[in-house]
């Protein structure tokens, strides 16, 4: 480390709900000019399984995210003793419904349900939630295809700090096919030095201190201490833990890692509203094409 140089005093804050408003903003845009264009009003059906209460509140959100810019919502609520055999025929229900250009299988699903089979059902062209092994397959390829939303969110949060992501060492925490996993393949597609680090690293803290870029995707709270950070860092909290007085914190310490950081998310109000965010944008690019443009 230089020691001629002054960490910085305090981390910008990486703000995630205010770059998943404008990114809204654009996309209602788009929308409003693909049909004015004559396009048919791209859908996202929203599929709902049980009645566990977060799940109900995230599908929720995103329901109202959708219909706010101007896309179609299809909502499927079906009960928790619905059938493996029920739930394929109503995804592929879906899957032939020309209405109907993203489909979100709202995770975690009833036990006795094979969350595998289920993803696989999905059209792989209306997989917007990147998760069919097809979509993620071509990510580990490189080729194009729908990417995970909360891995988009990332780097397009990471994008908005200017940081140079090529050569830069980047460090995930968190080895989940719908984060980690592929918010590491992400960052190795823009040329990152990456080191995806689990439950079984053996010195957390040197890996965590060695890098340019910090992504905490681990869902335990505090676990990556402030002292831990690299100066100058940019650090992206991905964890959502809820405290004993059921407030949201995440897995970075914060106030300790924005010392030392050249930029922070904040839990709530950083990754989470992004998440939404680039749902909606894979939604429009399912409908329309990756450019998502009229005409
Ligand atoms: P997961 O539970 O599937 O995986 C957790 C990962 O953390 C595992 O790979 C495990 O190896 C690793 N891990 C566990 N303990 C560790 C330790 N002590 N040291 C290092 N690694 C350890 O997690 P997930 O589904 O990727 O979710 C992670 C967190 O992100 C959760 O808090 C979840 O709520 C949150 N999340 C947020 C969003 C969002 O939109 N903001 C989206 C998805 C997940």
């Amino acid at each position: 480390m230089d020691d001629a140089s002054p960490p910085p005093v305090s981390g910008r804050l990486l703000d995630g709900k205010a770059l998943a408003a404008r990114i809204r903003e654009e996309l209602q845009e788009r929308v409003r000019r693909g049909l004015e264009a004559g396009r048919s009003r791209p859908g996202l059906a929203t599929v709902l399984v049980g009645d566990d209460p977060a799940s109900a509140v995230y599908v929720r959100n995103k329901r109202r995210a959708c219909e706010q810019v101007g896309l179609a919502n299809l909502h499927r609520q079906l009960p928790a003793s619905t059938s493996s055999e029920a739930l394929l025929d109503e995804i592929a229900a879906l899957n032939a419904d020309p209405a109907v250009h993203g489909i979100l299988v709202q995770l975690p699903l009833p036990a006795g349900l094979d969350e595998a089979a289920i993803l696989e059902a999905v059209d792989p062209a209306k997989d917007v939630d990147g998760f069919h092994p097809r979509n993620q397959g071509c990510l580990l390829q490189g080729r194009p295809a729908l990417r995970p939303c909360t891995p988009r969110g990332i780097l397009r949060l990471l994008d908005e700090t200017g940081i140079e992501l090529r050569g830069a060492r980047a460090v995930v925490v968190g080895r989940s096919n719908i984060v980690g996993k592929p918010v590491a393949l992400m960052l190795l597609e823009r040329h990152a030095t990456v080191v995806l680090c689990h439950s079984r690293t053996r010195d957390l803290a040197a890996e965590v201190g060695a890098a340019d870029v910090v992504v905490a995707a681990v869902g335990v709270p505090q676990l990556i201490r402030g002292e831990w950070i690299r100066p100058g860092a940019v650090v992206v909290d991905v964890g959502i833990n809820r405290t004993g007085d059921g407030r949201l914190t995440g897995d970075v310490d914060f106030e300790a890692a924005r010392e030392r950081a050249s930029w922070i998310t904040p839990v709530p109000g950083g990754v989470g509203p992004m998440t939404i965010a680039m749902l909606l944008q894979n939604t429009l690019e399912a409908a329309w094409g990756a450019a998502g443009e009229a005409g």
